[in-house]
């Protein structure tokens, strides 16, 4: 694995943190024990509040520059963590940005249609354009891009999630950075439990571990889609990632490993163990998470351990992906409840 030839940006505060979370594991702990619960920081990578898109952005943006854009567009949900922090690193550039947002979950409140993350990409200086819900995102982007002056000459298209093998690219550079971390730190991990949207994050995290001689496994939580298809998705753009950074052989598809059982109603929709996982999270570490991606993935490792997935001991690393600037497009969701007598 050589990531040294490829065009990249810096962007992102790394090393990100990786830290254990005491408090929640010992909270989790049944009378047998339970697992050591880590946190590796992707909240933390800056570019308008952080998050994983920081990582892929690096390598994106590395090839934007490299072939001469003067403006970059993407697409997203609504609420888009990719789109806001595609709009902070084209400020950071000064490259015109247009972000294209669909509104998939069909909410149309005010808090959902223009706080969070759509405050964010505006106050970036960022373009927004809106469209109904499209069965073929990347081709709307693409038509927009065309409609723009200079169309693909000039404006370079980034994939939503920013999840191609170049995005994806910033997620073998992390597992990389992973490895290091717990290298020195002399930390055996068991398990990574990551949110599986895009995909980039999950095949990245996937193909930079096994170019890192990593055995760790990885299980991905979906947001979205049914485990096979995502499954099949995560492992088509490992391969492709594999490829991008010259790694010899082929990703197996048995390390691909997706569980969809905290999708809830659907992609940004809430569940109830999304809004218990975000509160439980605030209320033991003061961390937050978000209504989309980190809640849901939160809750699937809360699955895991009551499930008794994880013994005594086993050291699991959850991946931060950030997105904490969407409670504020949820805020209905997320109500205080009533402080408990002491
Ligand atoms: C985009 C996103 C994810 C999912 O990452 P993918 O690479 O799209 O699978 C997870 N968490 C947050 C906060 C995100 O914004």
């Amino acid at each position: 694995m050589n990531l040294e030839r490829l065009p990249r940006v810096r962007l992102a505060h790394l090393p990100t943190p990786l830290e254990p979370l005491e408090r929640l594991s010992a909270a989790l702990a049944g009378p047998g024990g339970g697992p050591d619960i880590w946190i590796k920081r992707d909240d933390c990578t800056g570019l308008a509040t952080g998050g994983n898109k920081a990582r892929k952005l690096e390598y994106l943006m590395g090839a934007a520059l490299e072939c001469g854009a003067e403006a970059v567009a993407t697409q997203g949900a609504t609420q888009s963590n990719h789109a806001r922090q595609t709009a902070a690193a084209a400020a950071r550039l000064g490259l015109e940005c247009h972000v294209l947002l669909e509104n998939r979950t069909g909410f149309t409140d005010r808090d959902y249609a223009e706080n969070g993350n759509v405050l964010l990409d505006r106050l970036c200086g960022a373009v927004v354009h809106r469209c109904p819900p499209r069965d073929d995102m990347e081709a709307a982007l693409a038509e927009l891009v065309a409609g723009l002056p200079g169309g693909a000459d000039r404006v370079y298209a980034i994939p939503g999630g920013g999840s191609n093998a170049i995005g994806a690219t910033g997620y073998a550079n992390a597992a990389a950075e992973l490895v290091e971390q717990t290298d020195a730190m002399g930390l055996g991990v068991d398990a990574i439990v990551l949110a599986s949207g895009s995909a980039g994050t999950h095949a990245g995290m996937v193909t930079g571990l096994l170019g890192a001689g990593s055995r760790i496994p990885v299980y991905g939580v979906s947001v979205r889609a049914e485990s096979a298809p995502q499954e099949a998705r995560v492992l088509g753009l490992a391969r492709e990632t594999a490829a991008h950074i010259g790694l010899p052989g082929t990703v197996d598809a048995a390390v691909i490993r997706v569980d969809d059982r905290f999708v809830g109603p659907g992609y940004g929709v809430p569940a109830e163990s999304t809004v218990e996982a975000v509160r439980t999270m605030a209320e033991l570490e003061g961390i937050l998470l978000d209504p989309v991606y980190t809640g849901k993935t939160f809750a699937g490792l809360l699955g895991m351990i009551r499930e008794g997935a994880f013994r005594s001991g086993e050291r699991v690393v959850f991946l931060h992906t950030g997105g904490s600037s969407a409670l504020f497009a949820y805020p209905g969701w997320f109500e205080a409840k009533r402080a408990q007598a002491a």
